[in-house]
C-alpha cells in the first residue's frame, strides 16, 4: 500500500516550504488540495506539477473511500490545505480517519500553522493551551462560547478574520474583562505582519483606532484566568450573559 503524507504548507512566506515539503509534493501521485487553483499558483512556484485532486468540506466524505482505494493499490498521496498545516481549522480529518481505519501508512511532513507561529511570538505562557479556532460567526453562539471560555485557566488561541477581527477583540473584552493579557498576530510571515499585545481593553482600543489593523489574518491569543478571586467576578459575568439573552 501507498502512503498518505500530511503535508504543511507555509501561511505567506513560500520560504517556509520545507525541503522534505517539496521533495514529497514533487514525488507523489497525486496531492489532494483543498483549492486546488490555489495549490497549482504554490507548485508553480517551485517548479512543481502533479495532478491534484479537490477536497474539500463539501466532497470530503465522497472524495475518501475513492482515495483509499488507490492508496491501498499502492499510489502515493499527499494531502494539503490552503495555507498551514492540514486539519487545523481546514478540512482533512475525513480522510486520514479513514486511511488510518484502512491501515495505511499516514505521515506528517511538519511545517506552518499560524497558531503555533503566534504562540512563539507572544510572549503569553503557552505550556498549556487550548485551541479554540475559529469562533461562532453568530453574535449569540459567540458571546456564549466566551462566556463559557471566561474561567478557563489555559492560554485560549482563536482563529479570526478580518472582517469580524473588531467585533471579537469587543466581545473577549467584555467576557473576559479588559485587563486581561491578549497578543494579536497579523499576517504573520507576510509583509504587514504585525504582534500587538497588552491587555485586551487597549487592543481593542487600537485596532477600532487604525483600519490597517483590520486587515489580514489574525490569530489572537489571551492568556489564561487567574486563579485568584477574579473567577468568581468571571463566573458572575458569565451567568449574566446567559440571563441576558433571555431579556427583552
Ligand atoms: N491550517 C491553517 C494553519 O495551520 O494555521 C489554518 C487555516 S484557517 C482556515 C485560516 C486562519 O488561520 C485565518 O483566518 C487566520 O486566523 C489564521 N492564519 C492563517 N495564516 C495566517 C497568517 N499568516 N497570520 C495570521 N493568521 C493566519
Amino acid at each position: 500500500t501507498g502512503t498518505l503524507h500530511v503535508v504543511a504548507t507555509p501561511i505567506g512566506h513560500l520560504g517556509d516550504l520545507s525541503p522534505r515539503a517539496r521533495e514529497t509534493l514533487a514525488g507523489v501521485d497525486a496531492i489532494c488540495a483543498e483549492d486546488t487553483r490555489h495549490t497549482r499558483q504554490l507548485l508553480a512556484h517551485f517548479g512543481i506539477e502533479r495532478p491534484l485532486v479537490a477536497l474539500h468540506q463539501h466532497n470530503e466524505s465522497a472524495q475518501s473511500a475513492q482515495l483509499v482505494a488507490r492508496l491501498q493499490a499502492g499510489e502515493s498521496l499527499a494531502l494539503v490545505s490552503d495555507a498551514g498545516t492540514p486539519l487545523i481549522s481546514d478540512p482533512g480529518f475525513r480522510l486520514v480517519r479513514a486511511a488510518r481505519e484502512a491501515d495505511i501508512r499516514v505521515s506528517p511532513v511538519p511545517g506552518a500553522c499560524a497558531a503555533i507561529a503566534a504562540m512563539s511570538v507572544a510572549g503569553i505562557a503557552s505550556d498549556r493551551f487550548t485551541f479554540e479556532g475559529f469562533l461562532p460567526a453568530k453574535t449569540g453562539a459567540r458571546r456564549e462560547r466566551l462566556a463559557r471560555l471566561a474561567s478557563e485557566s489555559r492560554t485560549l488561541v482563536f482563529y479570526e478574520a478580518a472582517h469580524r477581527i473588531q467585533e471579537t477583540l469587543d466581545d473577549c473584552a467584555a467576557a473576559f474583562g479588559g485587563e486581561r493579557h491578549a497578543a494579536l498576530g497579523r499576517e504573520l510571515t507576510k509583509l504587514f505582519e504585525t504582534v500587538l499585545d497588552g491587555p485586551l481593553d487597549r487592543l481593542r482600543d487600537r485596532v477600532a483606532a487604525d483600519p490597517n489593523q483590520r486587515r489580514g489574518e489574525f490569530v489572537l491569543i489571551v492568556e489564561g484566568a487567574g486563579d485568584d478571586a477574579d473567577a468568581r467576578i468571571i463566573e458572575g459575568r458569565r451567568l449574566y450573559a446567559k440571563l441576558a439573552e433571555h431579556l427583552p
